[in-house]
């Protein structure tokens, strides 16, 4: 397998930097469209074949491998099978945008904000009046509301987007629009937090972040920012029909979660 070549020359550089050093290279993949193919039932995104094994082998040659993603810990892990896969002892997931952390073979959570609880005990009445197919996942430190299964996923969505963001900004919380979806969360958290962490953390002397939605643009808003100060990174984008926004900012572009186990396979292969 031969590696691909990034559009960007600061995409090149980040590439090249990983190579030469991969022991000082923070690799951080998002889940949903990035490791697994987006299914229209979220208990049901299992790894693309070959993607946690990839994972596996890359971890011990890399100074960390990490899930960044708006999922909670438990929902990742669900899918891992960690057992399995000795590699993944080293594992570290920054979940619900790195509120909560899966680090050391350990799950550390924070208490939710209060105003999630608000936000929960609202939200019931006012999806009352939705389209058939729209639904509400409690993921605990936020909410999120599903219309990828409506009869028209983005008129529903749309509509629902005004109130719902009313509701957030009632509550203190955020409305961060994806793909068919709208998450209620606290607003201080993105990816880009999560991600600035483990940079720190592992003293990151180079990093490669993967991502596929809009929620993953604040990561890569902070692989410039770092680049910026000296440290080599890319970033790469799991393609889709559905999101574009990505596509345009990234210093690579793979073929959606299969590309992506390409990529961290050929990866294993060149930081052997
Ligand atoms: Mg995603």
């Amino acid at each position: 397998m031969s590696l691909p070549e990034p559009v960007t020359a600061a995409g090149r550089q980040g590439l090249a930097a990983l190579l030469a050093d991969p022991g000082g290279a923070l690799i951080a993949v998002d889940y949903d469209g990035t490791l697994a193919p987006i299914v229209d039932r979220p208990a049901e995104a299992h790894p693309a074949p070959g993607a946690v094994a990839a994972l596996a082998a890359l971890a011990p040659r890399v100074a960390m491998v990490a899930i960044v993603t708006g999922r909670p810990v438990h929902a990742v892990l669900r899918f891992l099978d960690l057992e399995q896969v000795d590699g993944l002892a080293d594992l570290v997931i920054a979940g619900h945008y790195g509120l909560e952390r899966f680090v050391g073979g350990r799950t550390e959570a924070p208490l939710p904000e209060p105003g999630v609880g608000q936000a929960r005990a609202r939200l019931p009445a006012m999806l009352a009046d939705a389209p058939a197919g729209v639904s509400l996942e409690d993921k605990g430190h936020s909410l999120v509301v599903h219309t990828r299964q409506a009869a028209e996923p983005a008129g529903a969505l749309a509509a629902l987007t005004p109130a719902l963001t009313e509701l957030a900004g009632e509550v203190g919380l955020v409305a961060a629009p994806g793909r068919f979806v709208l998450e209620l969360r606290p607003g201080a958290i993105d990816k880009g937090g999560a991600l600035r962490r483990l940079v720190a953390e592992c003293g990151a002397r180079s990093i490669l972040f993967v991502g596929d939605d809009l929620g993953d643009l604040p990561a890569f808003d902070v692989v410039e920012a770092v680049r910026a100060q000296g440290v080599p990174g890319l970033t790469v984008c799991s393609a889709s029909a559905e999101v574009s926004a990505l596509r345009d900012r990234a210093d690579l572009v793979v073929d959606g979660p299969e590309g992506v186990v390409t990529l961290l396979r050929t990866l294993v292969q060149s930081a052997a």
